[in-house]
């Protein structure tokens, strides 16, 4: 008998990269979606999946519907990567960021503990949640400081995931992920956005709108996606349950992924400016291609985010492999080919 899993928030990145991996390790792979009526399964499609996964009905916000399913699948492992997964969505969100996060993962750790315990557990947690961290690289005992309503749901999140292994012995490891980006990254995350418009620019020409964006300052340990579900599944096939860091332990600032993608499709910028009238000039033709706008700034930003994954590659033997520029360069490569053939963004 194979082995099962149950993914929820299969339609996102993480979910049809993790849904692709188990298949190859030979796992039954059910997969939660919302609104059964109006699938969003275009990454699935994408990676060539769609066809070998069970899809379930499943929201997070629900808590008889994650009970039942759990009841009828008993499924080895869950993967709770579900969740409102937009920062600055949260500001303006919070109530629903919260339920979503936070609560719902009380709801399935109480499913586990009422009639499953035997059931593994992985919780999505988030570098985000070291916010004004204060130290640098940031690792398994730094000490939290978030700066948002999502990194705060994932706080509460992280430590009922810790709680509930420390309390009834339930195998849960809460994975401190960086972020994690691919051709499959949701449109309003910063890497993704600047992916699509400067492809959009170099395939279609003048009549592509300008990028603009936020916090040129920010920095952020971006690895590729493809890679962080393999230490997800590390951590769930381990013997015993931890939390780990899993990062690149390299930083780039936003301008800096602006640079290198610019670059990797043969425009050379060139900033001028300071603050909201700084923008990113094409050296060659002299077009602006990036500007900042007021309206891309969250209220309270995380500066700089840079993680030390020691600890996962010690145990269980991780480490990312795809560096900054090849990350850069496969998400422009993506996109470019998008744009040339004429193909929606999703
Ligand atoms: P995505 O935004 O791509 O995917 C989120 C998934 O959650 C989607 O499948 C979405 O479904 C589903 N979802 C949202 N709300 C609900 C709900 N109420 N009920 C059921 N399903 C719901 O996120 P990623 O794949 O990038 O990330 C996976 C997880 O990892 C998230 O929890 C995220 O916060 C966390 N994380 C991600 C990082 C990253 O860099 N990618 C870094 C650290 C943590 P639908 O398609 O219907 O919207
Ligand atoms: P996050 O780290 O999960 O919030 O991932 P994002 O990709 O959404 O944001 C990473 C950083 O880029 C944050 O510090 C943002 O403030 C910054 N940023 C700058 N401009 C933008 C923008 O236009 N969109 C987004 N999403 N982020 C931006």
């Amino acid at each position: 008998m194979p082995k099962r899993a149950l993914i929820t928030g299969i339609t996102g990145q993480d979910g049809a990269y993790l849904a692709r991996l188990l298949l190859e390790h030979g796992y039954e792979v059910f997969g939660g979606v919302r609104r059964a009526g109006s699938e969003n399964s275009w990454r699935l499609e994408e990676l060539g999946v769609r066809d070998r996964i069970r899809l379930v009905d499943f929201e997070l916000l629900e808590e008889s519907n994650i009970k039942s399913i759990v009841d009828a699948l008993k499924p080895h492992a869950i993967y709770n990567l579900a969740g409102q997964s937009f920062v600055s969505t949260s500001f303006n969100q919070p109530l629903y960021t919260t339920r979503t996060n936070a609560v719902a993962v009380a709801y399935l750790l109480e499913a586990l503990r009422q009639g499953h315990p035997e059931t593994r557990f992985y919780q999505a947690s988030s570098s985000e949640m070291f916010g004004l961290a204060p130290s640098a690289p940031q690792n398994e005992t730094t000490a939290f400081c978030p700066q948002s309503p999502y990194a705060i749901s994932k706080v509460y999140a992280h430590w009922l995931t810790v709680n509930y292994r420390q309390a009834y012995g339930l195998h849960a490891c809460s994975g401190i992920l960086f972020n994690h980006e691919s051709p499959l990254r949701g449109l309003g995350f910063v890497t993704r956005k600047i992916s699509v418009a400067l492809a959009r620019m170099k395939a279609l020409g003048e009549t592509a709108p300008v990028l603009e964006v936020g916090n040129l300052d920010a920095k952020r340990d971006w690895g590729f996606a493809g890679e962080y579900v393999e230490g997800m599944r590390r951590m769930l096939d381990h013997e015993r349950a931890d939390d780990y860091v899993l990062a690149t332990g390299r930083t780039h600032s936003v301008r800096e992924f602006a640079g290198a993608a610019a670059q990797a499709l043969g425009y050379e910028l060139a900033w001028e400016g300071q603050g909201l009238a700084e923008q990113g000039r094409d050296r060659r033709t002299g077009r602006v291609l990036v500007r900042v706008d007021a309206a891309n700034f969250r209220p309270v930003d995380v500066d700089a985010l840079v993680g030390d994954a020691s600890k996962a590659r010690r145990v269980l033997g991780w480490e990312s492999a795809v560096s900054f520029e090849a990350l850069v360069s496969m998400l422009v490569a993506a996109d470019f080919d998008r744009a040339r053939r004429g193909l929606p963004f999703l």
